[in-house]
């Protein structure tokens, strides 16, 4: 079956208030398998050097690297990103220790340098100055061997991101760029303190495009306080005409449990599942009708977009950082609670900048969590990236990798599947398991029947599906 021809891209079709609470439940996003509530506490230097010394035998496998720079001016009240709020952070302290990573951990993968993607999140990177992001930068470059074409991107935020830091990260060879929007309706902004306007927005995607940024995405969330369909409507249609080559439209995860500072959010009116799946449906119509593709569950690209050329050919990917083009097996992540994937290794630092600072200056690294995937767990991560990128799995395709039948593997799934099929979520026959219109709002509670840690996971770790 053609992966194109796969993907519900078509109309979505009008969900029951009843299949909607049927289905409202909390779950992993899935950009890892077994996700990160699962991974190993008191994983130290020792498995994080294991694993690079298992990298290091595939010389030949460009990489993918994540630098997270934990600092923001100030906190959204929606956040769920790893964060301190502290606009007089020591951000020279920080890049020391980042150094200090970039160079123990290069020093473990002698041959290996090359790099096909670099990704700068947070927090806010742009809350360095010219001076410090062009120090990162050479950092990265004298450890590592940056491939002319590799995908070299970083998350801005529209309102502070200046003119010199954008025309600094450019020369520097970035050459893709997301920016936070969320919501351009003063009323959402107010209520979540962030406030940007659309000209604010507009100014930076426009010298952005100048500069010659490709791959311009924005990030919108639904779901959030005072979100009302007439003002997310209008927000669309002003983000539509301003035509980024891609958008996120993420469902906003409400976690008050983890997140303390979400807590303000309850007091405020937020939109129930059915308005908020409202929301979703009509900014995916919006969309489609305006040319985008969708991508996976949540993104939307134009057709010469690569994400959107990638994803009819069948080559989409996604890891940490969501959906992607460029598939490097191993990412390498630097910085506070930044996490990495190496073949069937996840590992990741300590979250808090000051743990960080003090494991790098002790031991040169600063894992904390992790885990060593067994064959089942590659399988089942496998199948669940399919599920999330293509909403196909090929059953030829599993046995050809996995020398072993879908069906036999995935036996005890079955009778979960066939209900899911039934519902008219799914079809599954000996060709493989399709996702249907009707399912693409609920992939991940499919991608769940495949999740075999679920059911004994804290599930208030997880947001809501819808
Ligand atoms: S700018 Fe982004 S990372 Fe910083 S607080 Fe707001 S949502 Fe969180």
């Amino acid at each position: 079956m053609d992966v194109a021809e796969s993907t519900p891209a078509d109309s979505l079709p009008e969900i029951t208030p009843a299949l909607l609470k049927k289905y409202d439940r909390p779950g992993p996003r899935y950009t890892s398998y077994p996700t990160a509530p699962k991974w190993h506490d008191g994983v130290g230097p020792d498995f994080y050097r294991q694993a690079l010394a298992a990298a290091a035998t595939q010389p030949e496998r460009p990489l993918s690297l994540y630098v997270h720079i934990p600092f923001c001016k100030s906190r959204c009240a929606y956040c769920g990103c790893n964060v301190v709020a502290d606009a007089t952070a020591d951000m020279d302290a920080y890049l020391d220790c980042l150094e200090k990573e970039i160079q123990a951990v290069a020093s473990l993968l002698p041959e290996r340098r090359t790099v096909a993607q670099c990704h700068w999140g947070g927090g806010t990177p742009t809350f360095m100055n010219v001076r410090q992001m062009t120090r990162l930068f050479e950092a990265l470059t004298t450890s590592f061997s940056v491939l002319p074409t590799a995908e070299i991107a970083i998350e801005t935020n529209p309102a502070s991101a200046t003119a010199e830091q954008l025309q600094c990260l450019r020369g520097l060879g970035f050459n893709r760029i997301s920016f936070g929007v969320q919501d351009l309706d003063p009323k959402v902004q107010q209520a979540v303190g962030r406030c940007q306007t659309q000209a604010q927005t507009q100014e930076a995607l426009s010298l952005c495009r100048e500069l010659g940024f490709q791959g311009i995405n924005m990030d919108l969330i639904y779901g959030l306080p005072l979100q009302t369909e007439s003002g997310w409507r209008r927000t669309i249609d002003a983000i539509i005409a301003m035509r980024p080559d891609r958008l996120a439209v993420y469902s906003y995860a409400h976690l008050p449990q983890r997140f303390a500072h979400q807590k303000n959010v309850d007091a405020l009116q937020r939109p129930d599942v059915a308005e908020k799946y409202a929301l979703f449906a009509a900014a995916r119509k919006q969309l489609m009708d305006a040319g985008y593709h969708a991508i996976g569950m949540d993104h939307f690209a134009l057709p010469d977009d690569e994400l959107a050329v990638a994803l009819g050919k069948g080559v989409l990917h996604r890891n940490f950082m969501g959906y992607t083009v460029q598939h490097a097996p191993d990412q390498l992540g630097f910085g506070a609670s930044a996490i990495g994937e190496l073949d069937d290794y996840y590992v990741q630092n300590e979250r808090d900048p000051a743990a960080y600072g003090f494991a790098i200056t002790q031991y040169g690294y600063a894992t904390t969590r992790g885990m060593h995937l067994s064959r089942d767990d590659i399988m089942r991560r496998w199948v669940i990236r399919r599920l999330m990128c293509t909403f196909f799995v090929d059953k030829a395709l599993f046995q050809e990798l996995f020398d072993l039948p879908f069906d036999t593997c995935f036996k005890d799934e079955q009778r979960l599947l066939e209900y899911y099929a039934q519902e008219g979520l799914l079809t599954i026959d000996e060709q493989g398991l399709c996702i249907m219109p009707l399912g693409s709002a609920f992939v991940r509670n499919i991608c769940m029947a495949f999740d075999v840690y679920m059911q004994r996971d804290d599930t208030t770790m997880f947001s809501r599906t819808i």
